[in-house]
């Protein structure tokens, strides 16, 4: 065994395999992995091989789609035989409801290239006997389906990476991580010590007690999985011999169930309502490759269904029922990268669906160890997209709820009960009696709308009974005035003698005056944007950065890795130790002018000013500025005034007829400003002026921020994309997000986000189309829940276009 090695990977599963092979592919050679038994011996040797490109998120989906395209290189370069088996598959539906979701996931996909197409109960039954038409309302047929042997796909990734150069110890087990001085690791194993500079978690069952050995408690649970496989089934054999072929894969998502071609007979799989979490406290050691206790009873409901959908199994004999367990995070998606907080220490575990997302995951990982960047857009898999209150209380309610849903249709209104009320501020009761309906982000309670008594959440594809309310909401504001919680968002106090030079570097706009604030763009090296913040300037040494609610941990390990280390710089995410509300409407100043004594008026108070200042008894940050577009202020304080505030806003605002608003309405507001918003319009695959926040750059400030010379190149060739908003033609549902953006029947690019903006009376559409159509105003189309709905392209923001009412 090696005592130093560049890279060791912990785990010898499909992904641990993966994450070799891709390191040593990349040019990493001088790497090991360490295997506790033999390869396979988690979850991988039991799994049921499926493997599929369609997933609901279209960045994961690209990594699936990269994972079933790289089998037959690996195949190849590996000279390991890995049983591929590419049936093609189909998704059916049952009801009309999930007729819908699959239209708009066929839709999604097909700006990413995907295949897909709509079938009739008919054309779906002629390619799959099995199914019964009657049961179905009609499917969705995918073309790069298929399922492949565990064992050989495990062993492929392994003998690839070993002939680029990396070594493998079998029965080699990590008992302890320890960080020496230098950065690099001691990885404390039962043959002995490996120095390495790089650690990776590819634990799988075990990724939560690897992670406990470096002091985290990472958001992963093991679920009990069982599928069934039959005796040979006649009809099978008869198929296979009539056209020469396989049966394809089916997902039957009403009978939450999935089946494929297994020898002669079938294997049915199920991810049943009595889900059970196993081992949920500690993995035990010595569990191999045994199986768990199988539990018909459990899945017998779901068997019922797919007996009744699938009649010809009603005769045939079941041969073996397999129950394994394998992880889940509490939102189903792997959790990647380099965990914050630590020096070379990465994750790949959680990964539910090893052999469509392993290739993926291995590719974004090597990227991100080598390059410093995953290359792709990963946020969704990214390990920093929970904080600290993905407890392992949390991640069991979670994990469970999502087991259970898996085959489920979540509506876009539709918020998940597990796991909440968690993280709530001092007004929560108050806004609750006030009628609050409650979505939770980044694990805290924030109001969406506030229903009048007897109404709730009627969850659909289209407009729905929150619809009026919401509406009422939004037009209360740019009426006369709106008060809001922004306690969502992240806050960030950056401090010291270094702050300024610090954000100088890390933002890529010019640094506010003393009492001003900024929007600041974040990039990475390759000009992409990072994060998109308000930058405000307290005093000297004293800044306050506001950003993403969900992003807070991602952006502090970003902070983290380029904050100088010399002490003159102290970085704070606040979190709820600064709590915020927000008032909006042209009467917001009346109503702060009857709390402070202060001159509001706009040569003392203009709009970006910021300043310190009680308003009542209560000492708050007051910044004028509102992501409504509208004349309006956000005001931060400590929690334990935030009441306080509320009620004393709530009392002054009474003669204007203030009203309560909630992040449904303000979606409705900002997008009458074409305002954009982290994790939709702007992610990391978009540079600033594709997103049009290139004013925000400040090209030709002195400092050699990061990115300024990708940003600089953009700004020269303009980039390949352009931001722009969409008036569409609907009648009774809008836009969510990733939905297909056609001219003149050409495919030309996606919605990043939209909904009906009230106030304007019309449905809005925010998206990416290549730059050179961006001027184009008619001929656009947008596919919504299968139909082609007119569009117009719209060049200024529908509300106040100039910003004079922002800024009055
Ligand atoms: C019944 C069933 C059916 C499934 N069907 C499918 C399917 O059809 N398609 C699909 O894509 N996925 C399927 N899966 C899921 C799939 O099995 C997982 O996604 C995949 O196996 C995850 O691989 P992994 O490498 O992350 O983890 P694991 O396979 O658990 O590998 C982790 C490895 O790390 C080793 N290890 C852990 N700790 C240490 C240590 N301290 N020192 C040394 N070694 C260590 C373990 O011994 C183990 O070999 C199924 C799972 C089950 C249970």
């Amino acid at each position: 065994m090696k005592s130093h090695a560049r890279v060791v990977v912990i785990g010898g599963g499909v992904v641990g395999c993966s994450v070799l092979y891709h390191l040593t592919k990349f040019g990493w050679t001088d790497v090991v992995l360490v295997e506790r038994s033999e390869l396979t011996s988690g979850s991988t040797w039991h799994a049921a091989g499926g493997m599929h490109t369609i997933n609901g998120d279209p960045n994961v989906a690209k990594l699936q789609k990269y994972t079933v395209e790289l089998y037959k290189e690996i195949e190849d370069y590996s000279g390991q035989d890995i049983g591929l088996h590419m049936t093609s598959g189909m998704m059916l539906a049952a009801t009309k409801d999930r007729f819908d979701w699959m239209k708009s996931i066929l839709a999604k996909g097909r700006y990413m290239g995907l295949e897909a197409e709509l079938l009739t109960p008919k054309e779906a039954h002629d390619l799959m006997p099995l199914i019964d038409p009657d049961q179905f309302v009609g499917a969705v047929f995918d073309p790069v389906e298929g399922h492949l042997d565990p064992y050989g796909t495990t062993h492929a990734y392994a003998k690839s990476a070993k002939k680029n150069g990396a070594e493998i110890y079998l029965h080699t087990k990590v008992e302890d991580l320890a960080q020496r001085e230098d950065g690099s690791w001691r990885v404390l194993t039962n043959k002995g010590e490996i120095i390495a500079e790089h650690v990776v978690n590819c634990g799988g069952l075990w990724a939560r007690e690897v992670g406990r050995m470096v002091g985290l408690e990472l958001p992963v649970l093991a679920m009990e999985h069982m599928y069934l496989i039959t005796e040979d089934m006649p009809e099978v054999i008869e198929f296979n011999q009539t056209r020469g072929k396989e049966l394809m894969h089916c997902v039957d998502f009403d009978g939450e169930i999935y089946l494929r071609q297994e020898r002669n007979g079938m294997l049915m799989g199920t991810y049943e309502k009595a889900c059970r979490p196993w081992s949920p406290l500690t993995t035990p050691w010595d569990f191999g490759h045994e199986l768990l206790e199988e539990d018909i009873e459990r899945i017998t409901p779901e068997l019922e269904v797919g007996f009744r959908h699938f009649p010809a199994f009603n005769k045939a004999g079941i041969k073996k029922i397999i129950n394994g367990p394998f992880t889940f995070s509490p939102d189903g998606n792997p959790l990647v990268g380099p965990v914050r907080g630590m020096t070379n220490f990465w994750s790949a575990c959680a990964v539910m669906a090893g052999f469509s997302q392993g290739g993926g995951v291995g590719l974004a990982l090597a990227n991100w160890m080598i390059h410093g960047d995953p290359g792709f857009d990963v946020f969704a898999m990214d390990v920093a997209r929970y904080g600290d209150f993905a407890t392992l209380g949390y991640t069991n309610a979670k994990v469970r709820e999502n087991y259970s849903r898996r085959f489920s249709i979540r509506y876009p209104n539709e918020e998940l009960p597990a796991g909440r009320p968690l993280l709530t501020t001092p007004i929560y009761d108050r806004l609750k009696a006030a009628g609050a309906v409650f979505g939770a982000s980044y694990g805290l309670e924030q109001p969406l709308w506030f229903a009048p008594a007897g109404v709730e959440d009627h969850f659909s594809w289209r407009r729905s009974t929150d619809f009026e309310t919401v509406g009422a909401e939004a037009k209360a504001v740019r009426e006369s005035v709106g008060l809001m919680e922004t306690s969502g968002f992240a806050k960030y106090a950056v401090k010291g003698r270094g702050a300024e030079a610090f954000l100088d570097r890390l933002l890529a706009c010019r640094m506010p005056a003393t009492g001003r604030m900024t929007l600041a763009p974040m990039l990475k090296a390759d000009g992409k944007l990072i994060g998109d913040f308000t930058l405000a300037k307290l005093g000297e040494g004293d800044f306050l950065l506001i950003g993403s609610g969900i992003a807070e941990d991602y952006h502090m390990r970003w902070f983290e890795a380029h904050v100088p280390k010399d002490g003159s710089v102290t970085l704070e995410a606040l979190n709820l130790g600064l709590v915020g509300l927000a008032i909006a409407g042209p009467n917001a100043r009346e109503v702060l002018g009857k709390l402070t004594h202060k001159d509001l008026s706009t040569p003392a108070f203009p709009f970006m000013a910021v300043r310190r200042m009680d308003l009542g008894m209560a000492p708050a940050i007051v910044g004028r500025v509102s992501y409504t577009g509208d004349l309006g202020y956000e005001i931060w304080m400590k929690p334990q005034y935030q009441r306080y505030l509320y009620d004393l806003i709530l009392d002054a605002g009474k003669e204007f007829g203030i009203r309560l608003f909630g992040l449904r309405a303000l979606n409705a507001l900002r997008l009458e400003k074409s305002y954009g918003s982290w994790s939709r319009e702007y992610r990391p695959l978009y540079g600033p002026m594709e997103a049009r926040l290139d004013r925000f750059v400040a090209l030709d400030k002195a400092t050699d921020f990061i990115g300024k010379a990708a940003a600089r190149s953009e700004r020269e060739s303009g980039g390949t994309l352009r931001l722009c908003t969409f008036i569409l033609k609907a009648t009774d549902a809008d836009v969510i997000g990733d939905e297909p953006i056609s001219l003149d029947g050409v495919l030309r690019g996606w919605v990043t986000s939209g909904g009906y903006a009230h106030a304007a009376g019309v449905s809005v559409a925010i998206g990416y189309v290549p730059k050179d159509l961006a001027d184009v105003t008619e001929g656009w189309s947008v596919e919504l829940l299968g139909e082609m709905l007119p569009a117009r392209l719209q060049r200024v923001p529908l509300f106040d276009p100039s910003g004079a009412k922002m800024r009055k």
